[in-house]
């Protein structure tokens, strides 16, 4: 068979640990022998980051834009216990939260659905995607215990020098506590931009929701800024594609989404991501099948796996131990990656590759062959738990 060929490169960012390992093995064994791969490699594994001061984290998202598609393995956010093990110049910053504050984007999670591992809700035989606002509300607060007599009220200093102030609280009662928050018109555009657009990207409806009845001002003006948004640039477009804008307030979302099937995408301001998610990862069952990319407004993507570096599985590698670790998060980076581009580049043949690697990662683990996470799910009978090669070998067999 001659080699699929690519005409824009990837931008391709290494990482860390198992995923490192992984990442090797799923180009040697799944891409390289059927695509003429073309990509612009940036090495975000720690010891590089720390050699460059962190530079390559910037050069690899300053590609991401030039480019328009990307693909990153997992990479170690440096804590204490990290300082010495790398022996590092300084405590570098998470590269996501770089290239996501670089690209201004949102981060879409998606579980990948088989047949035997059973999300713990029953109903939910379709994905749901959640978007999480990533900026702003308590994740930049102010806040301040206060004693007793104290009177809290929020200032707000005009640029013509005019005051507004209201009363938070009288504390004549007794102390308390209090806090300030705040977002941006333009950072929540962004984000509903983003989420408009990912949709019509995948075709699914999207659901989004505050508690604007409460909160009249500050969750109401989210909610006017996505309606007035879907009004004048969305609606029409929404038709034609035959999918739904819903909005709704967050405690009927959570009851809705509980009973109904998924196949959608739910929007959530920072808080109610942040926590939505990982209930949502929990439920669908492993974090070795979410996958996750990151979008920006004006649609620059960049695809990853929604987990870590699988440091446990890492420490058995070295010791020359047999490792069972899921590769398939990373695998659809890959092939979500290599699809955009297809798509971007006008190569029908790099799209049906990603569909077709993606359909033999599913045979394989609906014919029984799966890697240990899995296996301790799986409602299969006749299922065998394999090694993270073995795995990527049957894989391969089935494309
Ligand atoms: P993690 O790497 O996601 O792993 C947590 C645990 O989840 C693993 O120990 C493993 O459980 C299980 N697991 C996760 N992915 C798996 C897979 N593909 N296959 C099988 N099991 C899997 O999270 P962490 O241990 O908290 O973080 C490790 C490093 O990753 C940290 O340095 C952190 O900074 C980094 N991190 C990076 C990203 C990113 O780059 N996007 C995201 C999160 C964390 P068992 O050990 O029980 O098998
Ligand atoms: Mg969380």
């Amino acid at each position: 068979m001659a080699k699929i060929q690519m005409t824009t490169p990837l931008v391709e960012m290494d990482g860390d640990e198992m995923t490192r390992i992984i990442w090797q093995m799923i180009k040697d064994v799944l891409i390289c022998p059927y695509v003429d791969l073309k990509t612009e490699y940036y090495d975000l594994g720690l010891v590089h980051r720390n050699e460059t001061d962190d530079k390559v984290t910037f050069d690899s998202a300053e590609a991401t834009k030039k480019y328009g598609v990307a693909v990153k393995c997992a990479t170690i956010t440096p804590n204490a216990a990290r300082m010495p093990e790398y022996n590092l110049k300084e405590m570098w910053k998470s590269p996501n939260g770089t290239i996501r504050a670089i690209l201004d984007g949102t981060v879409f999670r998606t579980p990948i659905i088989v047949k035997g591992i059973n999300p713990f809700i029953p109903t939910w035989t379709k994905p749901i995607t959640i978007a999480r606002h990533a900026y702003g509300d308590i994740y930049k607060n102010t806040e301040l215990q206060v004693q007793t007599g104290a009177k809290a009220e929020i200032l707000v200093t005009n640029p013509d020098g005019t005051t507004s102030k209201e009363l938070i609280h009288d504390f004549s009662d007794g102390a308390g506590i209090v806090q300030g928050v705040h977002n941006t018109d333009k950072s929540i555009s962004a984000f509903a931009r983003t989420c408009f657009n990912y949709a019509l990207d995948t075709k699914q409806d999207l659901w989004f929701a505050t508690k604007d009845t409460i909160s009249k001002k500050y969750d109401h003006h989210f909610k006017d800024i996505f309606a007035d948004m879907f009004e004048a640039e969305y609606k029409e477009k929404f038709e034609a594609a035959g999918i739904e804008y819903f909005y709704t307030l967050i405690d009927d979302v959570v009851a809705r989404v509980i009973r109904g099937q998924g196949g959608y995408i739910w929007a959530c301001k920072n808080y109610d991501g942040d926590v939505m998610s990982d209930m949502v990862a929990t439920a669908y069952g492993s974090l070795g099948m979410m996958s996750s990319v990151l979008v920006s407004p004006d649609g620059i993507y960049e695809y990853e796996a929604a987990h870590g570096t699988v440091q446990r599985h890492y420490y058995k590698h070295l010791k020359g131990e047999r490792t069972s670790t899921n590769s398939v998060a990373t695998i659809y980076a890959w092939s979500g990656a290599l699809r955009k581009r297809g798509e971007l580049d006008n190569i029908p043949e790099l799209m049906e590759f990603a569909d077709k690697l993606e359909a033999a990662v599913i045979k394989t683990i609906e014919s029984g062959i799966m890697t240990g996470d899995l296996y301790t799910l799986s409602s299969l009978e006749d299922k065998k738990s394999v090694s993270t090669e073995e795995f990527l070998d049957a894989v391969k067999a089935n494309i």
